[in-house]
């Protein structure tokens, strides 16, 4: 590619309305470029690391098993009512109406269509197990589209669907998008975590987030300091709580029975309780389950969520009693802060598994996978006869890959104060050839454009700059925009028929014969 037949689009000055440095850079980069909120266009250096990324996950859900294909955007809501999601979903469902008053949604994910469409395709147990998946725009009415690309409203989404006669069978499959998706991370150099999850409005029991490691993040992740153990703070807090806490509880519930009301309950008590669902709730469910929030909510959380001036205490530090009258007389109010704002656990709790303490770090979820059950083939009514000849509902697993995300995620591990590094599988272009006043000089114009031939014919992607520009003006948008090897043409190493290799990581500058570059780098 030539820059002046390109795109560029690069700009100087940071966006003011970009808070994190991925969305920073990738509109300086020229990237993307924001519609409306949640809502990108992607350019043309955007869209080249957007399908290396797509194409990484195809190769390996293909080698993995699993066979693509492609389905609507826009669904019937009759789908969604069948599978009970049309009342369960929420806002962020974007339903829309056609010209004839039919209901439809903007797809937010496919387990409707593709349960919908593998009951009409599949009747025998030997058609089994099977893995569709596609790579394809979801739409989801976010609350807060923020970060770019990173919690876009429409965004590229790699989802796979599985069915299966038997649990085994689901947990094979299961295993083995597991591994692909490790692939996938490797191939892209990045570093990440696979955790226990929450399945969330998905449904389902097992499930794995993978997450790649960055201060951005907007996910907790804890980790043990001595085990596996890995778990989005979200799961982690659902685990059992030790009894001195059960105790307190249970006085808690006592005492709220009574109805007593108490007007000097401070306002973080009444976070607490709405982060613990409702005092019905707590005594519906077993208390180990619901309540977590209530004793794990940091003091932190607290002041971070009421702002500076609030007279927020550790729970461990009030007495059993207090904490009843305060709770009972938040049963009487209606707190209304959502529980994800206040999830909390600390760095050096021990930890669930018994083993080590915690420590948190921050992860973006770039993957999920979950195994479903039958949540949505036994509500529209997914079967095959198996081997006697019997109608059995089939279990499923799904299993998806946020594309664009990725995008993004993998500019918060890899970039410096100059810009973009792109690791070599995802980069946008790998080579940049950068000839110095190359619109003076026959010899450097020559040079370059024999050289540029003898990439292309090897079927490297190189970006030739060959813009009337001043040789700081290439090197800094060749920089911004993380291209990972670049070589410099210029008159005096011209003279040794010698050319400079730049390697933009670790900034290694080596001279090489002009006869063996394109050898070196291909
Ligand atoms: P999040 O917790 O970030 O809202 P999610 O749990 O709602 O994500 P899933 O339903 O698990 O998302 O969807 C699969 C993948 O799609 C996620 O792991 C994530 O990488 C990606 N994804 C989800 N929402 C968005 C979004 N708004 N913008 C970009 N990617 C997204
Ligand atoms: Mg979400
Ligand atoms: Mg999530
Ligand atoms: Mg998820």
């Amino acid at each position: 590619m030539r820059t002046s037949q390109y795109l560029l689009a690069t700009q100087k000055e940071t966006p003011a309305d970009a808070e994190i440095i991925s969305h920073q850079l990738m509109l300086r980069a020229g990237m993307v470029r924001k519609l409306a909120a949640g809502l990108y266009t992607w350019l043309p250096t955007g869209l080249r690391v957007l399908n290396k990324v797509a194409n990484i996950v195809r190769e390996e859900m293909n080698k993995a098993g699993a066979v693509e294909v492609l389905m609507p955007v826009v669904q019937p809501a009759d789908l969604w009512q069948e599978s009970g999601r049309w009342e369960e979903y929420g806002p962020e469902l974007l339903r829309i109406k056609d010209r004839h008053q039919r209901d439809f949604v903007l797809g937010p994910t496919h387990e409707e269509v593709i349960t919908a469409l593998v009951s009409n395709e599949i009747s025998s147990y030997k058609q089994l197990p099977l893995n569709l998946y596609q790579i394809q725009t979801k739409f989801r009415d976010e609350v807060r589209p923020r970060f770019g690309v990173m919690r876009g409203r429409e965004f590229t989404m790699k989802d796979a669907y599985s069915f299966h006669l038997t649990p085994e069978s689901l947990q094979q499959t299961y295993d083995d998008m597991y591994k692909a998706y490790c692939s996938i991370f490797e191939r892209m150099q990045l570093d990440y975590r696979a955790v226990i999850a929450d399945s969330g409005s998905i449904g389902g029991s097992v499930s794995h987030e993978f997450h790649v490691l960055a201060a951005s993040g907007e996910d907790a992740i804890a980790f043990s300091s001595e085990s596996d153990y890995a778990a989005n703070v979200e799961m982690a807090e659902t685990l059992p709580l030790d009894t001195a806490t059960v105790d307190a509880l249970q006085y808690i519930l006592v005492k709220a029975e009574s109805n007593e009301e108490n007007d000097d309950a401070p306002e973080w008590v009444l976070l607490v309780l709405s982060a613990a669902h409702s005092l019905n709730d707590i005594k519906a469910e077993k208390l180990t389950d619901v309540a977590a929030p209530l004793v794990i909510a940091s003091e932190d959380t607290f002041k971070a969520v009421l702002g500076t001036g609030s007279d927020a205490v550790n729970l461990a530090d009030v007495s059993v009693p207090v904490i009843a009258d305060y709770v009972a007389a938040a049963a009487l109010k209606d707190a209304s802060i959502s529980a994800a704002d206040l999830r909390n656990i600390e760095a050096g709790d021990p930890s669930p598994d018994g083993k080590g303490s915690i420590e948190i770090k921050r992860g973006i979820e770039v993957g999920h996978i979950f195994q479903l059950g039958d949540k949505y083939s036994k509500a529209m009514n997914c079967g095959v006869l198996n081997e006697t000849g019997k109608h059995e509902i089939l279990s499923m697993g799904c299993y998806g890959i946020g594309v664009s995300r990725i995008v993004a995620a993998a500019i918060e591990q890899n970039h410096d104060e100059h810009g973009i590094i792109w690791p070599d599988p995802i980069a946008p272009f790998k080579i940049a050839l950068i000839p110095m006043n190359m619109h003076k000089s026959q010899r450097i114009q020559e040079a370059a454009e024999a050289l540029y031939a003898e990439l292309v014919a090897s079927g490297v992607d190189v970006l030739f700059d060959d813009r009337k520009e001043r040789p700081g003006v290439m090197f800094k948008d060749m920089e911004l925009v993380g291209v990972p090897h670049s070589i410099v043409i210029g008159e005096r190493n011209l003279d040794n028929q010698q050319i400079e290799y730049k390697n933009r990581r670790t900034g290694e500058k080596t001279l090489l014969n002009l006869s063996e570059a394109a050898a070196f780098i291909g």
